[in-house]
């Protein structure tokens, strides 16, 4: 998740809200993509640093499939997101803050745990919970 921060502070460097993104491979602690959110940067409204992790960790892979890997991300993701981590068939899901306002794993919905899915990755939510809201606090407050 410290990881996961760092990258979330270069998105606000670009006056990108601060979200990072990590994907971690099958043994846990090998790094194979990172991503931050780069809407503004990239103009484009689908670069989601989930997206973009999970795009460039099947990249690295050679495979869209990313089974047993783990997306570890600051923010709660959102129903976009939640469809690709269900699209990649990552295994494990761990974020930081919630988003009560747009959340899609476990606060407004829950996608990724939906029982009519045909996967359904573990969550584990609230790692560096404070730190990773802090951010995103100050980074609305600053604008
Ligand atoms: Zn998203």
């Amino acid at each position: 998740m410290r990881l996961a921060l760092d990258e979330a502070e270069r998105a606000a460097r670009n006056g990108d809200v601060p979200v990072g993104a990590i994907v971690l491979a099958p043994d846990g602690s090998t790094v194979l993509a990172s991503g931050h959110n780069e809407r503004e940067a990239a103009h484009d409204p689908t670069a989601h640093a989930e997206l973009l992790a999970l795009r460039r960790a099947a990249a690295a892979l050679g495979q869209w499939r990313l089974a047993d890997c783990t997306l570890v991300v600051t923010l709660e993701p959102c129903t976009m997101c939640a469809g690709a981590i269900q699209q990649s068939r990552i295994d494990r899901l761990v974020y930081g803050a919630r988003d009560e306002k747009a959340g899609a794993a476990g606060s407004l919905w829950d996608v990724v745990r939906d029982r009519r899915l045909n996967h359904r990755p573990e969550v584990v939510e609230g790692v560096l919970a404070e730190e990773c809201a802090r951010l995103l606090t100050a980074f609305f407050r600053d604008r």
